[in-house]
């Protein structure tokens, strides 16, 4: 579903990515583990048309990317931190869920908002409040669930732990195991690499812009 090949993405001298290559098939749940600085967010921004690589290719169900809006028009659903970076902190929590319903483009109806109720029970609580006076794992939340109601075939989440209470961030994940089970196809990246292992079917662990292993988490985790 997703492929990329040979990724290298430079910032004047900096070699952020140096040749990476991932998989995403449908239905498996990607992680992608490494600390600080070793080129997450780099690959996340390239992978949404933010940052162009200087070398490798990207394609998402067959088609290269290359504009910077290609993700939204494959139907890719984005997320990154800060979380709370894609709400509305002026509109309510279910303004927030219905704008996300807009990046159907004519796409056949989003996750309806029932389930993303039934995900996170605390947007249907807090419907009718502003978005910025959700706490920041409520928004967390809320950014997730608008990306869902946008239907992405492809839903890539970048460090949904990042600034996380523990109370909060075991919510996240279990909502993230209901979406897996339901078949949901998610690139995850993560500096928790528990986290990031007990969720996925496959990893790579990223080290200063490459790739340094890969394969089944379970095996991984037992590695690790
Ligand atoms: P991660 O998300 O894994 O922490 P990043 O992709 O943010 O890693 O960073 C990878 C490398 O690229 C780091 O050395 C970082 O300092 C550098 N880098 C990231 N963004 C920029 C930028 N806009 N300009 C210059 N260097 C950058
Ligand atoms: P515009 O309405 O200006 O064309 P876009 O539709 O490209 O803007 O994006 C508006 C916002 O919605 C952006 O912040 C983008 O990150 C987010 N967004 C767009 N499509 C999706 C999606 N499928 N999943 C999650 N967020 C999305």
């Amino acid at each position: 579903m997703l492929e990329i090949r040979d990724l290298q993405v430079h910032y004047n001298g900096i070699t952020a990515l140096r040749g990476v290559s991932l998989d995403v098939n449908q239905g498996e749940v990607v992680a992608l583990i490494g600390p600080n600085g070793a080129g997450k967010s780099t690959l996340v921004n390239a992978v949404s048309g933010i940052v162009s690589p200087s070398a490798g290719t990207i394609a998402f169900e067959g088609k290269p990317l290359h504009s910077s809006r290609a993700w939204t028009i494959s139907g890719m659903g984005v997320l990154q931190v800060p979380e709370g970076r894609q709400v509305f902190p002026q509109l309510t929590v279910t303004e927030n869920l219905q704008l996300g319903a807009t990046a159907l483009r004519g796409r056949k109806a989003g996750i309806p908002l029932d389930e993303v109720h039934a995900l996170f029970p605390i947007l249907r609580e807090r419907a009718e409040q502003l978005a910025g006076s959700l706490s920041g794992g409520q928004q967390q939340m809320l950014a997730i669930g608008r990306a869902l109601m946008g239907s992405p075939r492809l839903l890539l989440l970048d460090e949904p732990s990042l600034g996380l209470a523990p109370v909060i961030i075991a919510q996240v994940f279990a909502a993230l195991r209901t979406l897996k089970e339901r078949g949901m196809t998610i690139l995850l990246i993560e500096q928790n690499a528990t986290l990031a292992l007990d969720l996925s079917d496959r990893a790579y662990i990223l080290e200063q812009g490459r790739v340094v292993m890969s394969g089944a988490s379970k095996a991984l985790a037992a590695d690790a």
